[in-house]
């Protein structure tokens, strides 16, 4: 990139203040809401390395300190305790907007607080552009497709989701988040971008959110046997967290709005991700089936075309080169445990 660390700027009238930098690029400033998160630090990591300014909102509910506490100390770097669904002013170019539990544990652990998360949450934050004048960026999901019925999905796909059952807070959550965020668009005029992600890992998952790549992986580690809900013939791709954290710079970055779908078309049964597992990770894991949860999708895979095409963008990382890249943190993070040092 041509933009140069050592040279600094000064911002003019807060977020709407526009001062190059180094030849053709500006340092900005820019929040990332649930930035103490899985993706949003690894999102954090990018944009400090490429020289921008980074708030993070984060009311600590799954985010951890230790996975930003590597900038502590940077004057670059602020990390504020707080809950997106308090209004909260700040001046800032840009707003990444992660803020709300992702793993279905987590977000079925309190649903109304799941909902207010999506609406009033999203709704402060899109108040928050509207009123400086900065780009905003919802991560939305694929579960706003619920159970599909196009395989794979396209982003024209409308979806098939339960308004009333257990995993509604989340889906019509996230697809309340994505009409406010065009309604704010439409009517305040506010530049909006909306991405997708399909399933999502890495580094830094917590370890015990339900989410089955980090269940499978932690209970090879800790030699216990993996756990397939249901038959395991149900199935996910699986997409690696930097791969992601692209795609979501390349979407504020671009011309589009979207919706795009973020994920890697790698499709596989929970039995085939099982065997991946035990391929890259301990040749000896066993499974062990259980019973499966409601309402769970039977199949999902992002059709990406779109955002190959507008953005240029598609994911590089494979199941295969992707689960080892999270081993020694996993490893590391149960030792402790083990220890009792908590996490
Ligand atoms: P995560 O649970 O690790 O991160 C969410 C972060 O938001 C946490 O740090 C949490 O403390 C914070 N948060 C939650 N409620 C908040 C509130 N009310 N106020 C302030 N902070 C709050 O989850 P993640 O996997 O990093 O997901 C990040 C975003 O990406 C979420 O919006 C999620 O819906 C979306 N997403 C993730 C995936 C995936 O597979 N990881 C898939 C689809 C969508
Ligand atoms: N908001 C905020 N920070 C701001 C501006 C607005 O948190 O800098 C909140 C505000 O409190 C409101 C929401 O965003 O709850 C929507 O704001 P908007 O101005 O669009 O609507 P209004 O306040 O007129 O209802
Ligand atoms: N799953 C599983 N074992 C586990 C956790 C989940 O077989 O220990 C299955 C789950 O039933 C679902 C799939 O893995 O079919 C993906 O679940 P996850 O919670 O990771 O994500 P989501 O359902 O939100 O896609």
């Amino acid at each position: 990139s041509s933009y140069n660390d050592k040279d600094f700027s000064f911002r003019v009238n807060g977020g709407t203040g526009r001062v190059p930098v180094g030849v053709g690029r500006k340092r900005m400033r820019i929040v990332v809401t649930g930035g103490a998160g899985f993706v949003g630090s690894h999102l954090v990591d990018k944009l400090i390395k490429r020289g921008d300014d980074v708030i993070v909102i984060d009311n600590f509910f799954t985010g951890r300190k230790e996975n930003v506490k590597h900038h502590f100390g940077n004057p670059r770097f602020e990390l504020i305790r707080h809950d997106v669904v308090e209004p909260i002013l700040l001046e800032v170019d840009q707003i990444y907007h992660l803020a709300c539990p992702a793993s279905p544990v987590h977000y079925k652990y309190n649903p109304v607080k799941t909902i207010k998360t999506n609406v009033m949450g999203t709704l402060n934050m899109l108040g928050l552009a509207k009123r400086i004048g900065a780009k905003f960026l919802l991560t939305s999901t694929s579960e706003v497709y619920g159970d599909p019925l196009e395989h794979p999905q396209k982003e024209t796909y409308w979806g098939h989701v339960n308004p009333i059952g257990v995993r509604s807070c989340y889906d019509e959550g996230k697809r309340t988040a994505e009409t406010l965020t065009m309604d704010y668009h439409r009517g305040a005029n506010v530049e909006v971008r909306i991405a997708r992600i399909f399933n999502t890992y890495g580094p830094r998952m917590c370890l015990d959110d339900g989410r089955v790549v980090s269940n499978f992986v932690a209970q090879a580690i800790r030699k216990q046997p993996m756990t397939v809900y249901g038959d395991g013939k149900q199935t996910r791709s699986f997409q690696f967290v930097s791969d992601l954290v692209d795609g979501l710079v390349a979407l504020m970055e671009g011309e589009h709005i979207g919706p795009f779908n973020l994920g890697n078309p790698g499709e596989f049964t929970m039995l085939e991700l099982a065997g991946v597992v035990k391929e890259v990770i301990d040749p000896s894991a066993t499974i062990e089936f259980k019973a499966n949860t409601a309402d769970d999708p039977h199949k999902r895979k992002p059709d990406i075309s779109k955002a190959k095409e507008l953005l240029n963008w598609e994911p590089k990382i494979s199941l295969q080169e992707g689960l080892p890249l999270m081993v020694n943190d996993f490893r590391n993070r149960i030792l402790n445990e083990d220890e009792g040092k908590g996490n």
